[in-house]
């Protein structure tokens, strides 16, 4: 465990008790949704459940939430175990605990919740629930906490995850009415909480008073003992059957109130009023009051809520504080007033909001009590009774309020952490979607429906970042995600307008196939993108446009997240038909290049998303073009194969940890493991099938590879799936040794928070650029192996390395790149005899490094250098795949004569120079037997044979063949003088490569 390890724990878990349990704040990044989502292994999950949304838990790699299409209620148990196994764990781990049904429309909905236990620890929190509405299953939570490398848990321990990074954690807790803490073995506090529902605010303020008009109500449900001890319970209306000398007690079956925690009498005579001021006090009339409104509003709203049927306690002008109230344990507490605040259990809106947090807890199907829900759901339970957004009138004695809920918070702009604070943004929503339907539908159906909305979102048990997909299941109505619900557009857009929402990347799921390895001669890199919209119904979503940006070689930065570095790349837009695969084409480059690439997709309302979304290189797709020679290479088929692997890190002198290096046939049992080899049966990989070891530290070694002959474009190559944590936990690298030296030339990006996993979905193509180690011809003394290792800490873990064909690569067969021309020598014009014009046309190599190209003419047989003929065209700046066309005036034609043409290149310098004349290739020949028509014959592209062709390939770009039989003019021809004139031969070409030496020297010490 490193020592930033340390430090970020440490923040995590601040010293001193929170105001509530840790809230759990999810990210929905685009581009990682995206990419876990196209992943083969949830695709074929998707494909046989009917899943049609996923909302993904980035830090582990496992779904948060599932939308689908109505699988059957039935098979629930199997679905239970499929989810199950997407998490890596054991289905037998999860049981069911409960499942609750209540009417829903004309159908009914059933919440059914599998909870965990490991190794007969329960892991708190855990469970995965399915949501059933008429049968058909529409939604399924899942919150699953990885666990790895614990111990056995002893009777009294439980397993809690991570609040900063989610794995699991043995711990014990401690519980007190006034504090919740979890503490490890180790004595290591993981998380420390009062789980009382306070209001705390602190306010400057003006003295003033403020007295509410006093309205006589009854006093319902309180109990009246006459002076026989028959007991009897007041009716709604405040009646009872007793008479004489009575006493009434604030206690009945729904509540009983206390007074600073003891009873509260009144004795009397018939018809008692109990007077505040006199009788009791104002808190206890108001709360008892009070209380029962609220209590007919749930019993109106959720007639089957778990709270009902409950004794609530409500404690009154409590001495131990003033200026607050809370809620714990299906109890209300109301402090005394002070100089500054007026006692709680006054207000209305206190009470109101008090017993709103015990309708959260009492609600919830499954989930979790978040903190910040919870505050959030409490100010709207007192807004939408009293119609009024303004939290706790009164609070203070100067009348002022303590919150407001017409201020459309956002997420995550308004977060601070304080959960009052932060629960602002879904009560504004709240607020915000009771005005709208109110508007929209009568006043009263309208307020009705949101509070059904609020209610129903709340039975799920969402953290704020999941009340998009909550909402969404309290809204649809048959059980099937695919065909959305009743608001969903509607309720989407308000949720987005406060941050909650998906935007309108979130909802789009995207597909790509990266570019691997290129062909020399391929023409251009087709590039697709398919992007698919989870809720295409809504408008301002649809119709995103797509672009490619793509850049040559390895010295553009990826574009960072605030915008800079974009510098370098080419847009390439791409088009589409359907609107669902958009497709371009990358421009061609030549052989030895790279091209690195991401797409970038922007959506209908302005906002855009890239694949390579943080700046990390590792997020930029990236392939080479040329076509590939192996020098070395190993397809594990046979296993270990001469490999070296051992725990430790060799270059790090550290020994021991865990060597779980295997080579075999995955199964594709494993979360993040791969599904098959990449070809044949065999790969090797950390841990076959399952996640690699907390405290882990192991390395895997080729065999030497000898180097030591020249080559061009040598790569380490290989096809990889791995998966590892922010590498500011666990590093995965890869490190060239050369006997002596161990240099690492990759690892996996660490970032500042710590959260950016690298979960490889699919096999790729990744390359390693091995130029660093060779000398300049691409050749070393030394033979070189090749390192992947491994080095993880004590929390979190993923599948790690896999790797199949792993080879060193060259640039197969490099003179034949310089001779793919397509050199076309043809006739232009044969005119009489002794004249005539030859058209040559070629285009100029891809390949790449590539100095000057020279067109040579030879008589009689084919050039042997370029310097051996007439040269037509010299060019110092060859631009690749420029056509180009020299119009050759022929001196002194003879029956007989053939003409050879070649074109000649060099790579880096004149110590490179590729001289081989093939015909077809880079050299062609023009006879010259004049037939009896007088008309000349082409023999272009076939010098070894003397029959006549009937026409010639040409490429004609300076003039081509004419029925005018004048003068030609010379086109296209780069020289300095006329085509045909002797250019000065081995002198002029040295001048010139001695020129580009300079320039290029020249560039090189700029
Ligand atoms: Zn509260």
């Amino acid at each position: 465990m490193t020592l930033t390890l340390l430090l970020s724990l440490a923040q995590a878990m601040a010293p001193g008790p929170s105001s509530g349990p840790p809230t759990l704040h999810l990210s929905r990044t685009p581009a990682v949704q995206w990419r876990l989502t196209a992943s083969p292994r949830y695709q074929a999950f998707a494909d046989a459940w009917g899943a049609t949304y996923v909302r993904w838990d980035e830090r582990t790699g496992v779904p948060r939430f599932l939308g689908m299409t109505g699988a059957a209620e039935s098979d629930a148990e199997a679905l239970v175990a499929a989810i199950a196994q997407l998490a890596n764990l054991d289905a037998a781990e999860l049981t069911l605990a409960t499942t609750r049904s209540r009417p829903f429309g004309d159908t009914d909905r059933t919440t059914s919740r599998y909870t965990r236990t490991w190794r007969g620890a329960p892991v708190e929190g855990d469970e995965v629930v399915i949501v059933a509405t008429g049968g058909r299953i529409g939604a399924v939570w899942v919150r699953l906490t990885p666990i790895s490398g614990l111990p056995t848990p002893r009777s009294n321990e439980v397993i809690v995850a991570d609040p900063a990074r989610g794995f699991g954690r043995l711990v014990h807790v401690y519980r007190s009415p006034m504090q919740v803490r979890a503490v490890d073995r180790a004595g290591a506090v993981v998380f420390d909480y009062d789980p009382r529902r306070f209001d705390t605010v602190t306010v400057t303020h003006e003295e003033t008073t403020v007295g509410d008009a006093l309205v006589t109500d009854a006093a319902r449900g309180v109990t009246v003992t006459d002076e026989t001890s028959v007991m009897e319970v007041t009716a709604d209306d405040g009646s009872h059957s007793l008479t004489g000398n009575l006493m009434v007690e604030l206690t009945g079956p729904d509540l009983v109130v206390l007074q600073n925690g003891a009873s509260i009498t009144h004795t009397g005579t018939d018809d008692i009023d109990l007077d505040p001021g006199d009788d009791i006090t104002y808190s206890a009339a108001n709360t008892l009051h009070h209380f029962h409104q609220v209590w007919d509003w749930l019993g109106d709203r959720w007639p089957t809520h778990g709270w009902l049927g409950r004794q609530v306690q409500a404690n009154v002008d409590m001495s131990s504080g003033s200026c607050n109230a809370y809620y714990t344990s299906g109890t209300v507490n109301f402090f005394a007033s002070s100089g500054v605040c007026n006692a709680t259990g006054r207000i209305a809106s206190v009470v109101y909001h008090e017993i709103g947090h015990g309708i959260h807890e009492y609600i919830l199907a499954g989930g979790t009590f978040a903190s910040d829900v919870s505050e959030g759901s409490a100010d709207f339970v007192s807004a939408t009774i009293l119609d009024d957004p303004t939290i706790s009138a009164g609070f203070y004695v100067d009348g002022s309020a303590i919150r407001e809920l017409e201020t459309d918070r956002v997420y995550p702009t308004d977060v601070t952490g304080e959960v009052h604070n932060d629960g602002l943004i879904w009560a504004s929503f709240l607020w915000d979607l009771r005005e709208a339907w109110t508007t929209t539908y009568a006043y009263d159906a309208g307020v009705e429906l949101t509070d059904a909305l609020f209610l129903g979102a709340l039975e799920q048990g969402p953290e704020l970042t999941d009340l998009l997909e909550a909402v969404l299941v309290a809204d649809d109505d048959d059980g099937d995600w695919s065909n959305g619900t009743p608001h969903d557009c509607e309720l989407i857009d308000l949720l987005t307008l406060h941050g909650l929402g998906p935007g309108a990347m979130g909802v789009l799921e995207v597909g790509h196939v990266p570019l691997g390895a290129q062909a020399s001669d391929t023409e251009g890199y087709p590039v697709e993108v398919d992007v698919l919209s989870a809720f295409s119904t809504c408008t301002g979503i649809g119709a995103p446009s797509v672009s490619v940006w793509h850049t040559a070689d390895a010295h553009a930065l990826p574009p960072n997240a605030d915008g800079s570095g974009w510098e370098p790349w080419s847009e390439l837009p791409l088009s589409t038909a359907d609107g669902v695969s958009y497709t371009g084409t990358i421009p061609r480059l030549p052989a030895t290049s790279t091209t690195r690439y991401f797409y970038e997709i922007t959506a209908a309302d302005g906002s855009t998303s890239e694949s390579s979304h943080s700046g990390n290189e590792q997020d930029l797709f990236q392939f080479w073009i040329g076509d590939r020679a192996p020098l070395w290479c190993e397809d594990f088929e046979a296993g270990e194969a001469g490999f070296v692997h051992a725990d430790g890190i060799p270059w790090e002198s550290l020994t021991g940890a865990v060597d779980d290096w295997s080579f075999g046939s995955p199964l594709g049992t494993g979360t993040f493991d791969p599904d098959l080899a990449w070809s044949g049966a065999q790969i090797a990989t950390t841990a076959l099938d399952a996640n690699y070891q907390p405290q882990a530290a192991e390395y895997l070694q080729t065999p030497t590879v000898d180097l030591s002959t020249p080559g061009r474009m040598r790569l380490l190559t290989y096809q990889r799936w791995l998966t590892v944590e922010d590498g500011l936990y666990d590093h995965a690298r890869v490190v060239v040794n050369d006997g002596t030296t161990w240099t690492p030339i990759w690892s996996n990006a660490a970032t500042a928070a710590g959260s950016h996993q690298l979960l490889d979905g699919d096999w790729s193509t990744r390359d390693h650029d091995l130029a660093a180690f060779l000398t300049p011809d691409g050749s070393t003394g030394t033979p070189l192996s090749f390192d992947f290792s491994l080095q993880t800490d004590a929390g979190l873990e993923f599948g790690g390395w896999a790797l199949d064909d792993l080879c060193v690569i060259e640039l197969d067969d490099v003179p034949d790149h310089y001779r793919r021309v397509g050199l076309v020598a043809s006739w232009a014009d044969a005119g009489e005899e002794e004249v005539g014009t030859v058209d040559v046309s070629w285009h100029t190599p891809w390949i790449k490094p590539l100095s000057l190209t020279v067109l040579v003419r030879q008589e009689g047989r084919a050039p042997e250098s370029l310097t051996d003929g007439v040269i037509l065209d010299l060019d110092l700046s060859p631009v690749w795949g420029e056509v180009k066309t020299v119009v050759d005036t022929l001196p002194g034609l003879e029956r007989g004569t053939e003409w050879h043409y070649a074109l000649f290149a060099a790579g880096e310098d004149d110590l490179e120079l590729y001289e081989t004349a093939v015909e077809g290739q880079n050299a062609a020949t023009v006879g010259f037997p004049i037939r009896d028509t007088g008309e000349p014959i082409d023999t272009a592209d076939s010098g070894d044979s003397g029959v006549p062709e009937d026409s010639a390939v040409v490429v004609d770009s300076g003039g081509g063949k004419s029925e005018d039989t004048g003068a030609k003019t010379p086109g296209g021809c780069g020289c300095a003088s006329g085509a045909g004139a002797p250019l000065g031969g081995l002198a002029l070409v040295m001048a010139a490569l001695a020129t580009a030496r300079r320039r290029r020297g020249s560039e090189r010490s700029s």
